[in-house]
């Protein structure tokens, strides 16, 4: 594995590797990996010739600076990951590479209502930071493919947007959530959770299993509700939402769109930890 600290040496590098015509797949990631991440590497090396991992904590996407300064980081350990994984290129940016003017925003993106609902609703700014982050990565990097987690379901529905707006030359892959066994989504800040938050947190994972077995024998409002309860009683202590949406759009769904594909989101607090989740319901 080749690794780059600055954009200019990997564009010269990726340069050459495109002349060649080899199809370049793209992770980025903040780091922390875990086998989740790695799921999206070997997507990445099963459908291109070079995978490129980026490895960025991104400031501008965090709403909360406590959530920042406790992000976890384990560089050494994800060195040895990504080698292990097979991938060609480790881009390691400082802020200053990413940001050279600074970190304010220079355009804002429209999102539409994607921006306020949901995630956007709780960490305003977070999809502004995001768009800004990955518009530039793409711009350095100009990958093919770019591989994004489904566990960031409305992160995906974002980022497509983005492509779409900017014409952007690059296909979206879009990799299933890793869960632990017990179901608890694979996630860097599990790393923040003592073992018996760890143990409560697969709560969440039941919660949306039982809103997919009981879709058509309960009302909307109801799943939502009794998802809510069942996490604060396992021992979350803040839920911030559980939404049936349409699966397209991600806009709140009604009794009367039990047939369409739906899928259902929570986000929520075990511990000093925000955790999201979803599952598709068909
Ligand atoms: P992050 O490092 O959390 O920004 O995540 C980097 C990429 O990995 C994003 O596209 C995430 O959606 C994806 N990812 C994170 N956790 C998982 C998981 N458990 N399963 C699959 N992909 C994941």
């Amino acid at each position: 594995m080749i690794l780059y600290k600055e954009k200019n040496a990997l564009q010269k590098q990726l340069l050459a590797l495109r002349a060649e015509g080899k199809k370049i797949g793209f992770v980025p990631t903040m780091g922390a990996l875990h086998k989740g991440h790695l799921s999206l590497i070997a997507q990445s090396n099963q459908e291109n010739d070079v995978t490129v991992c980026s490895i960025f904590v991104n400031p501008t996407q965090f709403n909360d600076p406590k959530d920042f300064e406790k992000y976890p980081v384990t560089l050494d350990n994800d060195v040895l990951q990504l080698e292990r994984a097979g991938t060609a290129i480790l881009f390691l940016p400082s802020v200053q590479e990413i940001y050279p003017d600074g970190t304010a925003l220079k355009e804002r993106y429209e999102l539409g209502y994607l921006e306020n609902i949901l995630e956007g609703a709780y960490r305003p700014g977070h999809f502004q930071g995001v768009c800004q982050v990955v518009h530039r990565l793409l711009d350095i990097v100009q990958p093919h493919y770019l591989y994004l987690g489904q566990k960031d379901y409305q992160q995906v529905m974002v980022l497509k947007t983005l492509v779409q707006q900017k014409q952007l030359p690059v296909t979206i892959r879009v990799v299933p959530t890793s869960r632990e066994t017990g179901g608890l989504a694979m996630s860097s800040r599990n790393m923040r959770l003592s073992n018996g938050e760890r143990a409560h947190a697969t709560a969440i994972y039941r919660a949306l299993q039982n809103i997919r077995e009981n879709l058509n024998r309960q009302p909307i409002e109801q799943l939502q509700q009794t998802a809510a309860h069942y996490l604060l009683q396992q021992g979350f202590e803040k839920v911030d939402y559980v939404a049936i949406c349409h699966a397209d759009t991600l806009l709140p769904a009604t009794d009367a769109d039990k047939a369409g594909p739906l899928v259902a989101l929570t986000a929520a607090f075990i511990g000093p930890v925000r955790l999201i989740d979803n599952l598709l319901l068909q």
